[in-house]
């Protein structure tokens, strides 16, 4: 009988535990996305849809020059699949795990109504390095700081190799019932930011490799150095493809150690800050909803001035890298590391507006948006997260600009409105926004 391979967050064939598995059991293997519509499941952002789409796409043409075929559905997940398992008389469903809560909850109900019915199912360790059961404190609490944390994951068994990507993977006689991608309309009809994703990025797992063997060979060994400077493009730019799962964390891994020439601590580290984002919404699966410090509920935020909050997303707040990030994120889907703490903190410390109005944003408009690491970092950024930078740390986005835009170039490149003779006026002022937000916080000193 037929095997199912349900396609999540891993778009990719190499290095793929479920697809392994399928192809061990013997028999025709049948691939299966479904666009998930169940309960608790937070719909994707515009910028994600379009990315899905393309790599779906990639994924679709891969596994039939194969010999196999994905069949697209969309629905709830706990529906689907025993639809399609009794449409294909499939005897075995494998997936690799994911790690939201919801998505949880609906995986093992899935798996416990299969079994039930005799179809037999199992799921795997794909989509991070360590499992977020087996990280655990000495007193066997989840850590919440990330050094002892990374430290701790060292200590584990090493990340296993990389499994090879199938040559051949046997299809079924009939092609299955499918959804047509295109119907699914994930991307916009009336193209307008999607023309800039499109010049910047090609989804897919080929050209998530070639990203990776580029990266490794000609910017890892400036990494440390330069990882901090929005103009370099010194950092990997993997982090859609491992949204996406188009590569692993392993294939990262594994490649950048064997890379001899460069030391990969510091970038693999960051994988590891991956990794601590994706544990802690394991134990605390209301990352993007919910305080992670509690005493932050007591944080007074004012109601949210609309106007401002639409300058920050138009990037039209006139703070120069604020500016040109927004704008950067805009038009490619994506923002360096260190332009999202500034215009996050800008968003949170000197607009004062409430961390979660600005995840939503990123959420919709950033190409690596994921369930973790975004919510996750935007409670870095706002002092109620795990290991987070201390309230009252605010980011001045000038000394930001000057240290790592030194010579505007970044600017030059999203925001040169800035380098007119009449730039535009800032939004508010920033030093007294940041001494409101710091008599805010005070607040929240005193509910701890
Ligand atoms: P590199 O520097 O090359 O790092 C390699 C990989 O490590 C990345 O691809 C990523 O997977 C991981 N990584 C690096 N930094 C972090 C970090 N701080 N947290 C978690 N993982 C990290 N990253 C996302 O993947 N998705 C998000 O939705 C997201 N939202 C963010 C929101 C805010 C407010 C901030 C401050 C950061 C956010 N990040 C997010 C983290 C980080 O900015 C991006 O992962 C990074 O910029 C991606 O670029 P890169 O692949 O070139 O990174």
């Amino acid at each position: 009988s037929p095997s199912l391979v349900w396609f999540r967050d891993d778009l990719r064939l190499a290095d793929n535990p479920a697809l392994q598995a399928a192809l061990e059991r013997g028999g025709p293997v049948v691939g299966l996305y479904v666009l998930e519509e169940s309960p608790g499941i937070r719909p994707l952002g515009g910028a994600a849809r379009w990315w899905l789409h393309a790599s779906l796409a990639s994924l679709a043409g891969r596994l039939r020059e194969r010999g196999s075929t994905l069949v697209l559905r969309r629905g709830e997940a706990a529906a689907v699949l025993p639809a399609v398992v009794a449409e294909l008389e499939a005897g075995a469903v494998f997936w690799n795990r994911r790690y939201g809560g919801a998505e949880r909850g609906i995986d093992a109900a899935i798996k416990a109504a299969l079994r039930e019915q005799g179809t037999e199912v199992a799921s795997f360790s794909a989509s991070l390095l360590f499992e977020p059961w087996t990280v655990r404190t000495g007193s066997d609490t989840p850590y919440a700081v990330f050094t002892p944390f990374w430290r701790a994951c060292q200590n584990l068994p090493a990340p296993r190799a990389p499994l090879p990507a199938p040559v051949v993977i046997p299809g079924m006689r009939t092609t299955p019932r499918s959804d047509d991608l295109e119907a699914w309309e994930l991307r916009p009809t009336h193209p307008d930011w999607a023309d800039g994703l499109a010049e910047h990025w090609t989804p897919g797992e080929p050209a998530a490799a070639a990203r990776l063997a580029d990266f490794l060979a000609d910017d890892l060994s400036r990494y440390d150095r330069a990882r901090d400077e929005p103009a370099a493009e010194s950092t990997s730019r993997l982090s859609p493809r491992l949204r996406w799962g188009e590569l692993s964390p392993h294939q990262v891994w594994h490649a950048a150690v064997q890379q001899r020439e460069a030391d990969a601590s510091r970038f693999l580290s960051e994988l590891g800050w991956r990794e601590f984002a994706w544990h802690t919404l394991f134990h605390f699966p209301d990352l993007a909803t919910r305080n992670w410090r509690a005493e932050f509920d007591a944080f007074p935020w004012p109601p949210p001035n609309r106007d401002h909050l639409s300058a920050w997303q138009r990037g039209r707040t006139g703070v120069a890298l604020v500016d040109a990030g927004m704008h950067e994120l805009w038009r490619t889907g994506f923002m360096h590391n260190r332009v999202r703490m500034v215009t996050a903190s800008f968003l949170v410390k000197n607009l004062l507006i409430d961390w979660r109005l600005g995840e939503e944003w990123f959420w919709d408009t950033l190409v690596d948006a994921d369930a973790a690491s975004n919510a996750f970092n935007w409670q870095w950024v706002a002092g109620s997260g795990a290991d987070a930078a201390p309230y009252f740390r605010i980011f001045n986005p000038e000394r930001q600009r000057e240290k790592f835009d030194p010579n505007s170039e970044y600017i030059r490149r999203w925001a040169p409105e800035h380098l007119a003779a009449d730039p535009p006026a800032p939004l508010v002022d920033l030093a007294a926004t940041r001494r409101q937000a710091l008599d805010a916080y005070d607040v929240v000193k005193r509910a701890r």
